[in-house]
């Protein structure tokens, strides 16, 4: 009885040593593990990096929509007008589930510069061209989406009927600054 007991004990002893040992080896490996884990390239990207690509993909947009415009036009690489630079942009969202980016930039045609206009729906790195207009220099065109949710001096074709989004007079109350965030870690 005497033996029996000491056993039981000398057993549940042994037990409890080896497993606590074990755990312990495990979370040593474990924390060395997670050190050599190479950080996703998402964290690597510095604020910079970040706006970097955002433009990148809003001039691929804005390019889609001269592209768009220069065969709507009939007009061939001789005559086409080639994308200078961005001017303005908007992010309007309408009933949380219509998105739209508008957009003024400028357009070479020859050596005169010109200003257009463009509507894009936005699909990941590709986009929807719904508008992409040259404004005359008396066109500005009603937009509540501009007004509300992005520039308001951004400039618009003199009927609001050839684009589609800017209709409704609401703000979008989710829309988050991603400047903002905070990056201290
Ligand atoms: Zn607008």
């Amino acid at each position: 009885m005497v033996f029996t007991l000491f056993y039981c004990r000398y057993y549940i002893q042994t037990i409890t040593e080896w497993r606590w040992s074990d755990l312990k080896k495990d979370f040593i490996k474990h924390l060395e593990d997670e050190s050599n884990r190479p950080r996703t390239t998402e964290r690597e990207h510095s604020k910079e990096e970040k706006m970097k690509l955002h433009n990148d993909l809003m001039e691929r947009y804005m390019q889609s929509a001269l592209k768009k415009y220069n065969t709507e036009q009939n007009l061939d690489e001789d005559l086409g007008f080639e994308f200078v630079k961005a001017i303005k942009e908007s992010f309007i969202v309408e009933g949380a589930v219509n998105f739209y980016r508008h957009f003024n930039f400028t357009a070479m045609q020859g050596s005169a510069i010109h200003l257009f206009f463009a509507e894009v729906i936005p699909d990941g790195e590709s986009c929807d061209v719904s508008c992409c207009r040259l404004l005359q220099d008396n066109h500005n065109g009603r937009c509540l989406g501009c007004k509300n949710q992005g520039d308001p001096d951004l400039r618009h074709p003199a009927s609001d009927s050839v684009y589609a989004g800017g209709h409704e007079d609401s703000t979008f109350p989710f829309l988050i600054d991603s400047d903002s965030e905070d990056d201290s870690d």
